[in-house]
């Protein structure tokens, strides 16, 4: 069923020209790319789906803050208008800017996990992962068996398996598990929400065994609406009073600010009430980051931060936000395209397994669509399945992923109705001949986090 699409709740007054190739220059384009979409230029692309991190369009206010903003190396006014709004979102009293997501996992983790250490997740995301392991601790995803069945609509899929934890905590021993992570929305799952219900019980058992728990809150705004919509008891309350119940429950949290929080660049660390460990994390920012007045950014991104973490919450534009990636599932619905169903919050996780059942995980389904994708209407997505995963590190064998996504991930007031209508219509047409898209092999590859360098060749 398409749903209707939500006016945008902003009008524009500055333009940023994108240019449609021809279809014989995309495919110069990409062939001289080694058929990896990290290799193109952006310029050569018409609709940028790459990720929705950073890549959000700032409103007048935040663009007149960047205006205001106070570079003084300590004490500057826009650390301090930061660290009230921030407060009074979250209801926490520490709050220490930083220059990204990774770089708040980069102060927290070492304090709280080290060598024969655990920590638990509904899904970490690749940065989290990473930090864990440079940390000499291991990561353990608990996501509910639900995320798995990408046809399956169930209002959470992004919970974490509560009855697993449990079992986890007590197989590895209350005492190693350092943290528990959990990641709202879960972004590997497919941008999916985690129930209030869901984040309350997980604390119950953290604070039953005395472990930490960590909030990653990338997509806390989005994660907040869904909770509103789709939970009992949650329809008439606030943006505002959903995120403070959510941010309650847990010790910290860690802030990726280039999705929910509609800028650039930037990032938060959160600490609810425990001052030794904010001393800590205090003196941990400022040799990794900079001074804690600016935590590795500038006092303009400051400012525009601020402004963005209001507007994030501000509850039209979660509708109309969460309404357009519902209305690209709709004609998708409508078109019989399988993707991770019900929509998430930053974009549609096409299954592209599903639509290119004649491509075997090691020819990289989820990467010959971007790449079609690309050809078809110059749209830029990427895999998330077995080419991302990449191989076995002990016997160098490719890997099988759950999943072969092709993720669209959907900027934050980026893109129009017409674009989005450009997207459904170039998957439409792929679907028509889906058969005819060939497999793809690796031809060069780096020995971690390969899908970003690798070059690639097609099978014909
Ligand atoms: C993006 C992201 C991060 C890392 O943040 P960066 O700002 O990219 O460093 C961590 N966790 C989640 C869930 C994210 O989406």
């Amino acid at each position: 069923m398409t749903k209707e699409y939500v006016a945008e709740p902003f009008r524009i007054k500055m333009v940023e020209p994108i240019k449609m190739l021809t279809r014989e220059e995309r495919e110069e384009k990409i062939a001289e790319a080694d058929y990896n979409l990290f290799n193109l230029k952006s310029e050569d692309v018409y609709i940028d789906l790459l990720t929705d991190s950073g890549t959000n369009a700032m409103s007048q206010e935040q663009w007149a803050g960047v205006m205001r903003g106070d570079e003084a190396y300590a004490g500057g006014s826009s650390y301090f208008k930061l660290l009230e709004t921030a407060r009074d979102i979250f209801a926490y009293q520490y709050i220490q800017p930083v220059h990204q997501g990774r770089a708040a996992e980069k102060v927290l983790f070492p304090v709280l996990l080290g060598d024969g250490k655990y920590s638990i997740s509904n899904m970490h995301f690749d940065t989290t992962r990473a930090h864990v392991e440079l940390a000499g601790a291991r990561a353990i995803d608990c996501v509910v068996e639900e995320a798995s069945e990408p046809e399956l609509r169930v209002p959470f899929k992004g919970n974490m398996d509560t009855s697993k934890l449990e079992k986890l905590i007590n197989k590895y021993g209350s005492e190693n598990i350092g943290v528990v992570v959990m990641t709202i929305t879960n972004n590997s799952a497919g941008g999916q929400p985690v129930s209030m219900e869901n984040i309350k019980e997980t604390a119950e058992i953290c604070h039953k065994y005395n472990i930490h728990l960590n909030i990653d809150a990338a997509r806390y705004a989005e994660n907040a609406y869904f909770i509103k919509q789709r939970e009992e008891g949650y329809a008439d309350k606030s943006i505002k009073e959903i995120v403070s119940e959510m941010f309650s429950y847990a010790e910290t949290f860690t802030m990726s600010a280039k999705k929910d929080t509609i800028v650039n660049m930037g990032g938060l660390l959160g600490v609810k009430d425990d001052e030794e460990l904010f001393q800590i994390l205090k003196a941990r920012t400022i040799s990794n980051e900079g001074f804690i007045t600016y935590g590795g950014l500038a006092g303009r991104d400051l400012e525009s931060l601020a402004i963005g973490l209001k507007e994030g919450i501000d509850e039209n534009y979660l509708e109309y936000r969460i309404g357009q990636i519902e209305y690209l599932a709709g004609r998708l619905d409508e078109a019989g395209i399988a993707y991770q169903s019900p929509a998430g919050g930053h974009g549609i996780f096409v299954d592209a397994k599903d639509m290119l059942p004649h491509i075997p995980y090691y020819e990289f389904p989820g990467q010959a669509l971007a790449i079609e994708l690309y050809k078809e209407a110059g749209i830029r997505t990427c895999d998330i399945g077995s080419y991302m995963l990449g191989n076995n590190p002990d016997t160098g064998e490719q890997l099988e992923a759950d999943f072969e996504f092709t993720r669209l991930a959907i900027p934050r007031r980026v893109y129009t109705q017409a674009h989005i209508d450009v997207m459904a219509d170039a998957l439409i047409s792929i679907k028509e001949r889906a058969d005819e898209v060939e497999g793809y092999q690796i031809t060069w590859e780096p020995d971690i986090l390969r899908h970003f360098q690798a070059s690639l060749k097609p099978l014909v």
